[in-house]
């Protein structure tokens, strides 16, 4: 077979590192240099001219959507499916692991992953039944002590107190958490990695057979790598491994959770044979983007230095806007994406990056309002809602008797007269006798409890068993809807006649249509499909929420962002103390990690790219007035052009809306970080049609507007109305009548 298509489109030095000799590579290049491209090439590569075995390969990517695309990519080189390959990210391929060897690692066959909300709710428990004061012992804080020492792969009992009295509560905890996952049969993400490592460490046989199995170990974004993962890549890689890493020292984002990037130069180390591969041709940005982002990182001291360049055009300047407050800094954006659009762009080609996570909301509104199709990573997930919680820790009750935690959630939901005092008693009983919850309610029954209670707790204890006899055999989608009915939870939030009911309802019926859509085998373990399910929605919730093809405007933090392009992106909320984040202004290291997070950003970006900060800014409900980010200014001023309003703007008027158009031109001013400007915004597309408008329907009578979604003749509005209930309405046919 031609190894053509797998070696054309590919510079000289792309090209020496695929076909590289087997042995241990590091590829060490700047952003956009073809780094990932290289790596899936290499394993096409490997599999058709060295004729490796896919079974042999281990590929490790950041995010499961990377994951995908990768897979995608192969079997587009090789033109076919290339099968057994193991392609996942750290969590995945550490849970894929476990579940085969459950029993080496000292598991239950049915352990349940939690998430990081799961975990802080069982620490907080925690503090709790040790009448420790929650103001001192703060739950996030023992969540990060756990989390950071498991990062390094220490466990309770290698810590050390010292005289450290503090230290040694924080120890106590810690210990205590690992017995509680313990009894309930969890893990949480920290462990996943932790386990998986010394599963390996401590089982040699095991090992070996993995190292044989695994002769090619293949790692995207490497710089981002913590001290346990990276321990667990070099056990499997072992003397004479070939292991193959990509990554950029620039764009190393993850200190905050333990990743390392002296990693990159402990690899050289550790594998004297490396053979070092640099790429420094950027094929994604034009040159003023890639001058720009170049021009900022060379602040940071201690680069491992690398030269990027590219043979592309100049392209447009970078352009500032400099926003009068938050809202206007998302209006001005929402108003460039319809230029872009009105001239034949696609929604999808746009990203809208932020720091943090609570950024988000304003744009949200702006783009509702003016009914943009957008797509939020991250944030509030489908499955972190409070209704799918309950209703996914009915399944983890079904699938595994031990979850503690999903027993608390459901034990009295809907309420069933299980009250606090009742659940202490079995709470007590299962300290004592150190047996998860569940069995300590059976030996409650009875005596330990009064007879309602009892029984209330019987009906449970049964429905719960019912539940498991009679799903046994049902199609997973079926499992879920009867677990909803018998459970009472769908006639529970039915009878909720606030607002949230029915949107709890839809929730909740949208889980039958994920379990239905869900693909088992995705998983790659042998687990019956209720188990393949919960992992699968633990592992990987919130993404591939969106179909990455929808046309939408991309809209997530610069974390998520990491390792993807689009052709525009605008970089808000560049403000000093928000980014670089204040905790990180006066912390050198810190403050070098926020300008590589910035690097990434800006890097994103293909043809255009925006910086925009604004001048005031209620965030978390507090107003500040800020400076535009210090960023700003470490880009070279030539490639910069601010963006002003045109001054002559109207007023805003009572109602919140607003005379006319915005308009915004660019002037020629360099460096002028402030302008007088005053509030401008834009009418909503149809009027009376936005967020809290009252509205008259012809059959459902007076309601308001709850939300908007869409746009075109496909747009929906959601309006609670007084008689009939909150409905989602398609705005075409609605005749709606603003009131
Ligand atoms: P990051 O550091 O952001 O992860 P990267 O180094 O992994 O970037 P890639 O995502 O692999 O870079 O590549 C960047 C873009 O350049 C992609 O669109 C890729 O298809 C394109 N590209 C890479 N190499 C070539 C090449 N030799 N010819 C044409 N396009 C290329
Ligand atoms: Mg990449």
């Amino acid at each position: 077979m031609s190894l053509d298509p797998i070696l054309e489109r590919l510079n000289a030095a792309q090209r020496a590192a695929v076909t590289a000799p087997l042995g241990p590579v590091l590829v060490l290049a700047g952003a956009g240099s073809g780094k990932t491209r290289v790596l899936t090439h290499r394993i096409a590569w490997l599999i058709q001219a060295e004729g490796v075995s896919p079974h042999a390969i281990l590929a490790v990517t950041f995010t499961n959507k990377a994951a995908g695309e990768m897979r995608a990519r192969v079997e587009s080189l090789l033109g076919m499916p290339p099968g057994v390959l193991w392609i996942g990210t750290f969590h995945g391929i550490a849970h894929r692991l476990l579940r085969r060897h459950w029993h080496e690692a000292g598991l239950v066959e049915s352990f349940q992953i939690i998430d990081s909300e799961d975990q802080q709710r069982l620490i907080k428990k925690l503090i709790k039944a040790q009448q420790l004061d929650e103001t001192r012992w703060v739950p996030r804080e023992v969540q990060w002590f756990i989390n950071s020492n498991k990062d390094e792969g220490r466990r309770s009992k290698h810590l050390k107190a010292g005289n450290d009295p503090i230290r040694a509560q924080m120890i106590r905890l810690y210990a205590l958490y690992e017995d509680a996952c313990a009894r309930s049969g969890v893990v949480d993400f920290g462990e996943l990695l932790l386990r998986a490592f010394e599963v390996w460490r401590d089982q040699p046989a095991l090992l070996e057979h993995y190292r044989q199995r695994f002769r090619h170990v293949l790692v995207d974004e490497f710089q981002d790598t913590n001290t346990i993962q990276y321990a667990w890549l070099k056990l499997l890689a072992g003397a004479d491994g070939c292991p193959f890493v990509v990554g950029d020292d620039d764009q190393s984002v993850y200190r905050f959770r333990g990743a390392r990037v002296e990693n990159l130069q402990q690899f050289g180390r550790d594998f004297p044979a490396v053979k070092l591969f640099r790429l420094e041709q950027n094929y994604r940005s034009t040159g003023a983007i890639l001058a720009a982002a170049n021009g900022l990182i060379a602040n940071n001291a201690g680069r491992l230095g690398k030269t990027l360049w590219t043979s592309g055009e100049q392209g447009e300047p970078i352009r500032l806007y400099a926003a009068f407050n938050e809202r206007d800094e998302a209006e001005f954006v929402c108003q460039r994406i319809r230029d872009h659009v009105a001239h034949g762009g696609l929604h999808r080609d746009v990203a809208v990056l932020y720091r943090s996570n609570a950024q988000s909301r304003v744009f949200e509104e702006i783009f509702l309002a003016a009914r943009m199709p957008y797509r939020v990573y991250g944030g509030l997930r489908f499955f972190e809602r409070a209704e799918i919680k309950d209703a996914l820790a009915y399944l983890r009750l079904i699938a595994n008797r031990r979850d503690d935690a999903s027993f608390e959630r459901v034990v009295n939901l809907p309420t069933r007269g299980i009250g606090a005092k009742s659940l202490e008693t079995i709470r007590a009983a299962a300290r004592d006798a150190a047996c998860p919850l569940w069995a300590a309610a059976r030996a409650c029954l009875g005596d330990a409890l009064g007879p309602k209670a009892s029984e209330a707790l019987r009906g449970f204890l049964e429905l719960i068993e019912r539940l498991a006899d009679e799903v046994k055999g049902l199609a997973l989608h079926e499992q879920v809807d009867r677990m909803l009915t018998v459970s009472g939870l769908i006639e529970f939030h039915k009878r909720d006649k606030a607002d949230r009911g029915e949107a709890r309802v839809e929730n909740l019926e949208e889980l039958v249509s994920a379990a239905r859509g869900f693909n088992a085998d995705a998983l790659e373990t042998d687990l019956p499909p209720l188990e393949a399910f919960l992992a699968h929605v633990t592992l990987e919730s919130g993404e591939g929420q969106a179909d990455a093809w929808e046309d939408c405007v991309q809209m997530m933090t610069l974390h998520t962002a990491k390792g993807l392009e689009f052709p525009i992106v605008f970089l808000c909320g560049m403000e000093d103390g928000l980014f670089p984040h204040q905790r990180s202004i006066g912390d050198l290291d810190g403050l070098e990690e926020e300008r590589r997070l910035c690097y990434v950003g800006m890097t994103r970006a293909m043809k255009q790219l925006y910086l925009t900060y604004a001048e005031q800014r209620r965030l978390h409900g507090i107003d500040s007035y800020s400076q535009p980010s210090r960023f700003i200014k470490e880009a070279p001023e030539e490639l910069i052009e601010e963006i002003r309003p045109r001054l002559q703007v109207s007023r805003p008027v009572a109602s919140g809306r607003f005379a006319r158009e915005p308009s915004h031109e660019a002037v020629p001013v360099r460096r002028a970080l402030s302008a007088s400007r005053s509030l401008r915004s834009e009418p909503p597309p149809m009027p009376g049609m936005r967020l809290g408008a009252r509205v008259r329907h012809g059959k459902f009578g007076e309601g308001v507007i709850l939300n908007l979604e869409g746009s075109g003749p496909q747009a929906r509005v959601q309006v609670n109305f007084e008689r009939q209930g909150t409905k989602w309405l398609v705005m075409q046919y609605a005749n709606l009548e603003p009131l």
